[in-house]
């Protein structure tokens, strides 16, 4: 086996798939010329190229298991750099072999199909991405009580050789430009509930396997939306409709008392991930709010230099939690290095909470035209360019379609349909807050904090031994 070429990854995805978008399937001729689609397969073919080795024994950098913290800092500060399939990759099977590590005990068999699963993408170096999250149907229910028992991805048949899966995956970022689906149950499952305790591999063709996409790619006025033309996935509802999955890749098939190890170690990768997003994003709010005052001649207002100061201090503390998650990783028994629990969930729950707010002193600064800024075109026309111009050019050395420019970034990254896209990502991306609340507060060691909050108390012995047992 060897690496896939740029053209091998565009020749790949004529492979009977069936992806949807808008209400019509989208066939091989049309996916590359649709919006949708075109921009996002063409950021995944410029990372196959950029990675590109030849030789049997080469392999992507995003198959590499960190097992010291500088590999782990490495991959984590060369993920910045990959196009979204590509991060979910290595996501995903890091993911995966945190889970494997984590049943071997119980699971051999299994844990060995994982490992095996991982060698296979990295001699085929596909694109694998998450699909965890279901349908979920009424949240107070568990899966068994749901009036339609499909709300949870499911096993509906053993057979011998394999089992077969029907549900539905929602929200799977770029499915339909990868390969592979790697599923996962999104929530412990109870006893009794042993067929919802399903993980497997399933390949983006498979039979069976329908994508219905959405996306915020923009279909016109590009140079309006200088991140988003760029930067867009397809977002992909995925539907199970009685998919056989060989025996050799499942990873989960009834043990229920194994389900919750896989969501929390795909929750680890992904909020470690989405961390050092947050703390690459702050840095680039800092940057916007620092130039549009400038632009505007607010950068020694003293409220604006306040506000900025404020992201200034959110950017590094982001900086500084993902820092501290890699710093305390933790080897596993084979020797793989997995980030700090307590850490990757504190980081990014408190990046993802202050996000908005970040945002909120950004719009402040920035003032309306981060909204109603002449396009680029009104730029070039005849008729108003020079107005435009004119009106927009606040001072010497402050070009008005280069203010312009900045305003449209700022709208583009958190105003518009892509800056909505972040702003619920960022909350809801490997879990909502209350997930990482949760996993914060179960790695963190509160006898100590208790501990330490008695002796601060003074409290005399004999009344903490009668009052002060253990409770959390
Ligand atoms: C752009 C984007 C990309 C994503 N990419 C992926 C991906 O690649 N793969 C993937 O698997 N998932 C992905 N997700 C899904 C993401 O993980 C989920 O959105 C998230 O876990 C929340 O699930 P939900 O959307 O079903 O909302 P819900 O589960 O309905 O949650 C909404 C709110 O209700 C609360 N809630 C729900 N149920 C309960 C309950 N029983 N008790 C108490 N509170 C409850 C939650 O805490 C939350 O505050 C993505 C999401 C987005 C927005």
């Amino acid at each position: 086996m060897a690496m896939k070429t740029r053209a091998d990854y565009l020749a790949s995805l004529a492979d009977g798939r069936r992806l949807f978008a808008d209400g019509v399937e989208v066939g091989p001729d049309d996916l590359f010329t649709n919006p949708q689609f075109a921009q996002s397969i063409r950021l995944v073919a410029d990372g196959y190229d950029k990675h590109y080795r030849p030789g049997a024994e080469a392999s992507g950098p995003y198959f590499t298991i960190p097992t010291t913290i500088p590999e782990l800092r490495e991959t984590l500060a060369d993920l910045l750099g990959w196009d979204m399939v590509t991060v979910t990759t290595s996501q995903g099977l890091l993911a995966l072999l945190t889970a494997a590590a984590r049943i071997r005990a119980g699971l051999p068999e299994h844990a060995d199909r994982i490992e095996r699963y991982f060698r296979w993408c990295r001699e085929n170096d596909v694109r694998c991405v998450q699909a965890i999250t279901d349908a979920k149907g009424n949240r107070k229910l568990p899966p068994s009580k749901q009036d339609d028992p499909d709300l949870y991805t499911r096993i509906v048949e053993r057979r011998p050789d394999g089992i077969v899966i029907r549900g539905a995956k929602l929200h799977i970022s770029s499915a339909a430009i990868s390969h592979e689906l790697v599923v996962m149950p999104t929530k412990n499952m109870k006893p009794g509930e042993e067929d919802w305790a399903v993980a497997c591999g399933v390949p983006v063709n498979a039979p069976g396997v329908r994508i219905v996409n959405t996306s915020y790619a923009p279909r016109d006025r590009e140079d309006d939306f200088p991140i988003s033309r760029e930067h867009n996935m397809p977002e992909g509802f995925i539907v199970f409709d009685d998919v056989f999955v060989p025996n050799e890749r499942v990873f989960l098939d009834g043990q229920t008392e194994h389900s919750a190890t896989f969501a929390h170690a795909l929750g680890l990768w992904e909020r470690l991930g989405g961390t050092a997003h947050l703390a690459e994003q702050g840095d680039i709010m800092v940057g916007l709010a620092q130039l549009i005052a400038e632009a505007n001649g607010t950068d020694t207002v003293s409220h604006v230099r306040e506000k900025i100061a404020e992201m200034v201090i959110y950017a590094t503390l982001v900086h500084a939690g993902l820092e501290a998650a890699i710093t305390n990783a933790e080897p596993s028994p084979e020797g793989w290095m997995f980030p700090s629990e307590l850490y990757t969930n504190a980081a990014k729950h408190y990046g993802a909470a202050e996000y908005s707010r970040m945002i909120r002193h950004l719009h402040d600064i920035g003032g309306g035209a981060i909204l109603t800024a002449p396009s680029v075109a009104d730029f070039r026309s005849a008729e108003v360019g020079s107005y435009v111009a004119k009106y927009m050019r606040t001072m010497d050395g402050v070009d008005g379609e280069y203010r312009a420019r900045l305003f449209h970034a700022i709208r583009d990254l958190t105003a518009d349909a892509y800056g909505g896209w972040n702003l619920v990502t960022m909350l809801q991306s490997g879990g909502g807050l209350y997930a990482q609340r949760l996993v914060a507060r179960k790695h963190f060691d509160m006898d100590r904090a208790k501990r330490l909050a008695l002796a601060e108390a003074r409290m005399p012995a004999h009344l903490v031994a009668a009052g002060g047992e253990s409770r959390s």
